[in-house]
């Protein structure tokens, strides 16, 4: 496909935010491009060389992309910075500029594969002198690019390239090319892409052998698959319904998600909740692994939490969070802050996938397969039938430093769903027994200037929920308190890349914030109660018209959720979930009336 093609759909998707006209015009774009760049070209349009998990970044700062942009149109850079400035976007200067030069015939003759082995390249220099490199193979692309394409292409290679394609609405293109848009079809494209974490790998596939190919997409060590997630619940005796009278119940530990891939030979690999590799921030667990797990070639899943090197006691999670992202000072790091992984589920055993496994049998293979030691453990567990085995079980796990219990089904369907969140994994944390106990993990999507000592900074943050059907960010709340001085330090430098002018596509909120921000950091709220508001978008009339959710007397409980996704964030249908279960308690009697 020649990228001005590419360009013209990337124009497309941009002017829309309808969901389903990107589908069609997704479903479009496979039709027009070749099998063998189907998987490129689908990576592109998410701003992504490969998929995620491989954390390929393309690396160009914005300051290398100005002097490329002024190499190939013969302009000067501070010309360039200058107009930049005006449009407020490199790729809008470097399509003006292009468009004031003269016609060349080698522009317009760029194919997508070009662009994207040009990128690839870049991506790859590294080492000395590897700027100019980078700086070098730009300016030969830009040479190649219509105006149009070349707006494309600097927003690409600064990572500002936001055409609203989401993984969802990908999917969904997929389904409706491959499998006539049936609910069945959905679920095999879905379960596959839950499977491999890869996109690209999936529409491949498809493209090659139809839903049929899909069944050669395995587990594979080395490639993530998607976490399941857990629901909640608003007492323990409601798990226990929920479960049928029978719960196996494990501590739940505050800290980070890991999943460990542990090949026969060769190193350990880590991934995060949401998939990213995190293998060299934690060194001495992909150590200790290899020694720690029995059978291999595994797949294994646990929290890793921080440990009190003399009490051997589980520290809180403000601990873990500092090795979090770290990539200097690691010895001294792993003395002052050491760390254990305890494991509850094994996805990968000896080669064998387990996914399909009921949980007790997934845990039986876990205990059996995990040596045990200082670094690796395996997650507390108590087979539960009634309230009060359950309720002292809670205490142990406050006691030794868990945020709470997990409940997991013993069912025999309890297989591991990738990807999912359902009653089979119920979280209940201790203090569901307040009125709002659960945090939130809200996204950022506006700022608004602050007054008084705040002045000259940002004073408040505008959050949204994720609305996962509808594929857009709503916004709930508006946090001031629980910003430190160092937190109002460290606000601007997060928010700087993500400002923005206008309101993002996908972005609902009645509340007009003095800065827009792209939805990209996620932070943890807590608050008084859900209330209803006009203002507010998360939930919109699903409870009454003309009100969405809002989340009253929000505070910042000091944590950055770096280990999620905007899409990760907490969902409006959990805030309703939240929200009813709230109301649903109110019309309870309390304890005390009830004593
Ligand atoms: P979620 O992962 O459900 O989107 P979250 O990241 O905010 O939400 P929590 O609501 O605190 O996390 O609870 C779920 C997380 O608890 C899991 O993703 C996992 O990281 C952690 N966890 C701790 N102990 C366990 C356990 N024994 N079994 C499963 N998960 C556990």
């Amino acid at each position: 496909m020649r990228f001005v093609e590419l360009a013209a759909f990337y124009e497309r998707l941009e002017a829309t935010t309808k969901r389903l006209e990107m589908r069609k015009i997704l479903v479009e774009l496979i039709d027009a491009v070749g099998r063998e760049e189907l998987a490129e070209v689908l990576y592109l349009s998410q701003g992504l060389l490969r998929p995620e998990y491989e954390g390929v970044e393309l690396g160009m700062a914005e300051s290398l992309a100005t002097k490329a942009v002024a190499a190939a149109t013969n302009a000067e850079e501070p010309a360039v910075v200058d107009r930049r400035q005006r449009s407020g976007d490199l790729g809008l200067t470097a399509a003006e500029l292009i468009t004031a030069l003269p016609a060349a015939p080698e522009r317009g003759a760029l194919l997508a594969r070009d662009v994207y082995a040009t990128l690839t390249e870049i991506a790859h220099a590294s080492g000395e002198g590897s700027q100019e490199v980078k700086v070098g193979l730009f300016a030969d692309l830009l040479r190649r690019c219509t105006p149009a394409e070349a707006k494309f292409a600097v927003r690409f290679a600064i990572g500002t390239l936001r055409l609203g394609v989401r993984e969802l609405t990908i999917l969904d293109a997929l389904t409706q090319k491959y499998g006539g848009g049936t609910k069945e079809a959905r679920l095999r494209i879905e379960a596959a892409f839950n499977l491999s974490s890869d996109l690209g790998l999936v529409a491949e596939t498809l493209a090659k052998d139809g839903l049929e190919g899909l069944t050669r997409i395995q587990l594979q060590v080395g490639r993530p698959i998607r976490p399941m997630l857990a629901e909640r619940a608003t007492s323990l005796a409601d798990i226990l319904e929920r479960m049928e009278g029978e719960a196996a119940l494990e501590y739940k530990y505050d800290g980070l998600r890991v999943q460990a891939h542990v090949p026969v030979d060769g190193p350990v690999k880590l991934f995060s909740r949401r998939l990213e590799d995190l293998s060299a921030q934690f060194p001495e667990l992909v150590a200790a692994l290899p020694e720690a797990i029995s059978r291999k070639p595994a797949i294994v899943e646990g929290e890793c939490v921080a440990i009190d090197a003399d009490t051997d006691q589980i520290r809180p999670f403000q601990d873990i969070s500092r090795r979090r992202g770290r990539k200097y000072d690691l010895e001294r790091m792993q003395e002052e802050i050491p760390v254990c992984l305890y494991l509850f589920d094994v996805l990968l055993d000896d080669d064998v996938a387990t996914v399909d496994e009921p949980f007790p049998d997934r845990r039986r293979r876990l205990v059996s397969l995990v040596r045990g030691g200082e670094r690796v453990r395996v997650a507390t567990q108590s087979i539960v039938k009634d309230v009060d085995a359950a309720q002292l079980f809670l205490d142990a796990a406050i006691a030794e430093g868990g945020e709470g219990v997990m409940a997991k089904s013993v069912a025999t369907g309890s297989a591991y769903r990738a990807g999912a969140r359902g009653f089979w994994w119920i979280k209940y944390k201790r203090d569901y027994t307040q009125r709002l106990g659960d945090s939130i993990d809200g996204v950022i999507v506006g700022a608004f200037h602050g007054r008084g000592r705040r002045g000259g900074r940002y004073g408040a943050l505008l959050l949204a929920v994720y609305d996962a059907q509808n594929d857009r960010f709503e916004s709930f709340t508006k946090v001031g308190s629980g910003f430190d001085d160092a937190t109002l330090e460290e606000i601007p430098k997060r928010l700087a890349s993500l400002e923005l002018s206008e309101r993002p596509k996908g972005v609902e909120s009645g509340l007009e914030p003095d800065r827009w921000i792209q939805p990209r950091l996620v932070i943890e709220v807590r608050g008084a109660e859900l209330t209803l508001s006009p203002i507010h978008r998360a939930g919109f009339e699903a409870i009454r018209p003309g009100a969405g959710l809002a989340l009253r007397f929000p505070r910042f409980t000091g944590v950055w959720r770096d280990d999620k996704a905007a899409t990760n964030a907490t969902t409006s249908a959990e805030l309703l979930t939240m929200y009813r279960s709230q109301v649903k308690h109110a019309e309870e009697p309390s304890d005390d009336s009830a004593s």
